[in-house]
Formats: structure tokens, C-alpha cells, sequence
């Protein structure tokens, strides 16, 4: 562990920042996992981004396999989208009022998923998936909700049960600050699980509002659906009546063009989608069938609203970002660089002897340290995460900057090539050492 207290002499300015920040905001970050906490050590400060790569404080570049948690599908400061961003903010930043860029942006989101006729934007995934919750009980008169151990819908208080950290109980909260009685109509089974699906049905005889999944489930590490697992879902909740909410925020452009839905061919009543839809801009949506949707003020009675929504710079992001990956068959070079890298870990940690799966859909992965699939989030937790943390600082040191977390998926995006390719074999050969 004593690599891990003291800083590297090549994060020293890192280190000063770090300790500059922790002074200024709680843990030093905006969002907990930036912290490192769970892998110890010195966060990198960066600088700058480009493609592929992103540079810290102390000059140093990383092969960037975070890419600001998913949204960076292009990576970074792609030229396209930068210039477009530059154009919008040169008309102004924001109004407060309609834009034709949000009809822009809202029909290639229409374009790509089927399953949504009319959305409403918001600025976070956070938004997105608390509205369509509140949407989803106010049109079934139900309270309760369904979701996922091991899956994450944002901070919403409702939804932090179970949110991909240590408390599995049915209904309990994950952070002090969430009233019990805010998450008791929040019911939790394990991902996979349709029998404890059906129980939960079962046993609540008011009826469940919604089934809130996410369809590859990306915040516990990547966990894919078994076969049948999100059909099961669509079955139980069109025969209940509940609506089938899929959190697209992660998956979203990523497991497919066409998210989850997409890979699967399931239709789901409300989507939630972020990350890739701003193209690096505080960007999301919610959205489905029009009979749901016209129940959002102000056509319906269902309140909700935003200052910043639709903001023009974060659409004409989303815009140029959709554009470049649709027009340019760049997707499956992001692709295809998320496949090579599984194999690379996969084939770097047999050669150590190292237990290692690599799981991937599309351009996301995550390498769990045990030799036997994850398919729940008992099994994520039951991986070794002192050799994940051993291997993130290794890898780290070497050049490539994976999520600080056992827990997290991995992104590639289009500007991911063979330079970068070289850079991970080589920290990828002493990385299980
Ligand atoms: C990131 C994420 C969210 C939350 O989005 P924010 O923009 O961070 O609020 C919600 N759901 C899923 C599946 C996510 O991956």
C-alpha cells in the first residue's frame, strides 16, 4: 500500500492540487469516484484531452479508457464537434426558450430508438430517470418501483437502494439523507432474477408502477442480461400493466447504435438516455410512447422543467457527435477496439496465471478479477478488488487510465487506434505481474 499514500513524483502537481481542492470541496472532487478513493493514490488533474488520449497536471498522457464516464464515444475535443459547440455559443449560450436545435437533436434520438415517439430533454441522467419514474407512477397510479442490486439511476433519493454499493437489503437506503420512508415503495431484486421479479409482483398487492433496468447493467462493472432475462421483464410488465423503464443513460450508443433495445429487438415504454446523447455536454432525455410523453406539463399534468434543458451548446454537441459517429462508420472502430482490448487483458492475465473475465458489450468492458461470468452484483462484489486496484495502478503508471474502480465499465470510442493499441499491450505485459 505504500505506493499508494504517497504520490509519485511524476503527480506532484496532482498531489498539490489534490490537497488544494480537499480544502475547497468535500473529498477534493465534484463526483465521488474521481477521488480514487478505492484505489488509493493521487487523482490526475487534467489538463486537456485529445482523442484519445488526456494529458495531467504534471504533463503526463494516458491512453483515456474512462472518457468522462462514456459520454467521449468520438473522444476528445473531436474538431467536428468542438467546432460546432464553438458556433452555438457564438449566437448565445442560452435563452430559456425553444431552440431548432432540440428538434434536431430530438429526431435523431427518434431515429435511433424506435421505441421513443416524443422525449423530453434534461441536463443529467440523474433527471432523466427521477421523471420518468414520476412519469411512470402518476400514469399507473402505483408507488412502487422495481429495480436492480448493483444497478445505478443517478442520486434521485428513490432510487439510491441498492445503487451499486454495499447495501443489498430490500428498501433500505444507500446514503444517510434518504429517508426509509422515501425508498419504501423502492423494491430491489437481484439483476438476472425473474423469479424474485415475480415474487416482488407477487407479494405487492397495490401493484408496481415500474420495472427501472438497466438493460446491460454498466455500474456494477459491465453484467449482461442472461438470455430471456429483459424479455421476461417486458412480459411481466405489459401483463401487469407496469411500465418497462430502460436506463439507457450508459448504453446508449454504446452496446449498439441502437442501445439495448436495439442489440435485443425489446421495446421498452420509457428510455433514458445521456452521456453519448450531449456529446461531452450536460445533456439527457426521457422519452417513449406519445400517450406517456403528452402527460408531461405542460401538455399533461406530470410537472417537470429546467432552466438549462435543451441547452443549445450541450444539442448542437449531441448533433455533431450523432452525425460523426453515424456518417463515418466510426461506431465500429470503437467497437472493434473494445473487442481487441478484452482479448488483450484476457490473453495478458492467462499468460500470468491471473483469473481474470473480461466482460464486454460493445464499447464498454470491465475486467473482473475472479475465472467464473458475473452475472449479478453478489458476484461483482465476490471479485478480487485488491488485484483490480494492484492492476489500475499499474496500468496507470504505465499510460492508460481505466475507471479508479472494480466496479466500473471501461469506454473506448472512435479515436482509439493501433498507437494506442501498442500502449496497452505493453502496460497490459506487467500489469498481472
Ligand atoms: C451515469 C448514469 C446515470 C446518471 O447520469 P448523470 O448524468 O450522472 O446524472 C443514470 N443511469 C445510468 C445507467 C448511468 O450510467
Amino acid at each position: 500500500m505504500t505506493r499508494t499514500m504517497v504520490a509519485s513524483p511524476e503527480a506532484a502537481r496532482s498531489a498539490s492540487l489534490f490537497a488544494e481542492a480537499q480544502r475547497l470541496m468535500p473529498g477534493g472532487v465534484s463526483s465521488p469516484v474521481r477521488a480514487f478513493k478505492s484505489v488509493g493514490g493521487t487523482p490526475r488533474f487534467i489538463v486537456r484531452g485529445e482523442g484519445s488520449r488526456i494529458v495531467d497536471a504534471d504533463d503526463n498522457r494516458y491512453v483515456d479508457l474512462v472518457l468522462s464516464w462514456g459520454p467521449l464515444i468520438l473522444g476528445h475535443a473531436h474538431p467536428g464537434v468542438v467546432a460546432s459547440v464553438a458556433a452555438a455559443a457564438a449566437l448565445g449560450t442560452t435563452f430559456g426558450a425553444p431552440t431548432e436545435l432540440e428538434l434536431r437533436l430530438a429526431e435523431r434520438v427518434i431515429d435511433a430508438f424506435p421505441s421513443i415517439e416524443m422525449l423530453r430533454f434534461v441536463s443529467s441522467g440523474t433527471e432523466a430517470v427521477m421523471s420518468a419514474v414520476r412519469l411512470a407512477r402518476a400514469a399507473t397510479g402505483r408507488r412502487a418501483v422495481l429495480k436492480f442490486d448493483g444497478c445505478y439511476h443517478g442520486h434521485a433519493d428513490a432510487l439510491l437502494a441498492a445503487a451499486g454499493s454495499g447495501i443489498a437489503t430490500l428498501g433500505l437506503p444507500d446514503s444517510p439523507g434518504v429517508p426509509s420512508s422515501t425508498v419504501a415503495d423502492t423494491l430491489v431484486a437481484p439483476y438476472n432474477d425473474l423469479s424474485a421479479v415475480e415474487a416482488l409482483f407477487a407479494a405487492r398487492q397495490d401493484g408496481i408502477a415500474a420495472v427501472l433496468v438497466e438493460p446491460v447493467a454498466g455500474n456494477m462493472g459491465v453484467v449482461l442480461p442472461k438470455p430471456g432475462f429483459l424479455e421476461g421483464l417486458r412480459a411481466i410488465t405489459t401483463r401487469t400493466g407496469a411500465i418497462l423503464i430502460f436506463d439507457e443513460v450508459m448504453t446508449g450508443w454504446r452496446v449498439h447504435r441502437r442501445g439495448a433495445q436495439g442489440l435485443f429487438g425489446i421495446t421498452p415504454d420509457l428510455t433514458c438516455l445521456g452521456k453519448v446523447l450531449g456529446g461531452g455536454l450536460p445533456a439527457a432525455a426521457y422519452g417513449g410512447r406519445r400517450n406517456l410523453m403528452e402527460q408531461i406539463a405542460p401538455s399533461g399534468p406530470v410537472y417537470q422543467a429546467g432552466t438549462l434543458s435543451g441547452n443549445p451548446l450541450a444539442m448542437a454537441a449531441g448533433i455533431a457527435t450523432l452525425d460523426i459517429l453515424s456518417n463515418h462508420g466510426l461506431w465500429e472502430r470503437a467497437d472493434h477496439w473494445a473487442s481487441r482490448a478484452a482479448d488483450a487483458m484476457a490473453r495478458a492475465a492467462a499468460a500470468a496465471g491471473t483469473p481474470l473475465t473480461v466482460q464486454r458489450a460493445g464499447t464498454m468492458l470491465t475486467p473482473f478479477f475472479t475465472d467464473s461470468p458475473v452475472h449479478d452484483y453478489a458476484a461483482a462484489k465476490a471479485t478480487d478488488r485488491s488485484a483490480f486496484n494492484r492492476f489500475f495502478h499499474s496500468m496507470l503508471d504505465a499510460g492508460v487510465y481505466l475507471p479508479p474502480s472494480a466496479f466500473e465499465a471501461a469506454f473506448t470510442s472512435a479515436a482509439h487506434g493501433d498507437p494506442e493499441f501498442a500502449v496497452l499491450e505493453e502496460a497490459l505485459s506487467h500489469a498481472f505481474k
